[in-house]
């Protein structure tokens, strides 16, 4: 593994993330990583998002540690899904201090989606045909709207068609996550990812520093699903190009 791409510290608040920016790198240097990445989450998050100045700080703590860090760090935000047109919790005035945007479905995140609180898609409306629609036309709209990097753990929270979504994203060039503490993909989802041309990005989604990098449990499933390493970009030594944020439409 090149490095691990998805990570929590203390600017995600009411301490659900642990620790702080430079005890991350230090862990990810000590069990060898080139590359680690911070991606708290989005401003939308009720409880756990960042704060307003958080990324602008974020951002002067990086560049110090890439001065002196064998590690390099980059800074990206675990943006919120918001709405069924694919907005996301970007702010424009947080844009230059970010190398890049995940995008996630986040419970408790204050949005347009479908009820201010998003808790009546947990599990009754899961399987709807209807809903997945929407959910499957909001990821879609997002990759349209928005230069998205990686999306994380699909099919955790809500249902999407994978593969319509992973076709636009192979076409974006955004990744599909493969998440240590949230695979919920079928045996037939992964196949159906498969028969496209979408790349995988393997992450921890570590919320501590000793989690930096474990992805023990994903793979296990990756072996067992047959999905090939070289589907995956952080794999095997190649160097990781991460998407640029940008918005493209609004
Ligand atoms: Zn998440
Ligand atoms: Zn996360």
């Amino acid at each position: 593994m090149v490095g691990d791409y998805h990570t929590h510290t203390k600017y995600s608040k009411f301490f659900h993330g642990k620790h702080t920016i430079e005890q991350m790198a230090n862990a990810a240097n000590s069990i060898g990583l080139k590359e680690l990445a911070i991606t708290d989450h989005g401003p939308k998050h009720m409880l756990f998002g960042i704060n307003k100045h958080a990324l602008q700080h974020a951002r002067i703590t990086v560049n110090a540690m890439n001065d002196r860090n064998k590690v390099k760090v980059y800074l990206g935000l675990e943006a919120n899904l918001i709405s069924k047109d694919g907005d996301i919790d970007m702010r424009p005035a947080d844009a230059p201090y970010v190398d890049f945007v995940a995008v996630g479905f986040h419970r408790g995140t204050w949005s347009k989606f479908a009820n201010i609180f998003n808790v009546n898609l947990c599990k009754c409306k899961q399987k709807d045909p209807k809903q997945i629609e929407i959910n499957t036309q909001a990821y879609i709209r997002a990759m349209q709207k928005h230069s998205i990097a990686f999306l994380t753990h699909l099919q955790e929270y809500i249902r999407v068609d994978v593969k319509r979504v992973a076709e636009v994203a192979a076409a974006c060039g955004t990744y599909i996550e493969l998440n240590n503490r949230h695979f919920k993909f079928t045996e037939q989802e992964v196949k159906d990812m498969l028969s496209t041309n979408v790349q995988f990005i393997v992450n921890s989604d570590a919320h501590k520093a000793s989690a930096v990098g474990e992805v023990s449990r994903v793979l296990k499933l990756i072996d067992e699903y047959g999905i090939p390493k070289e589907r995956i970009v952080n794999w095997d030594g190649k160097q990781v190009y991460l998407k640029p944020y940008m918005q493209i439409q609004k």
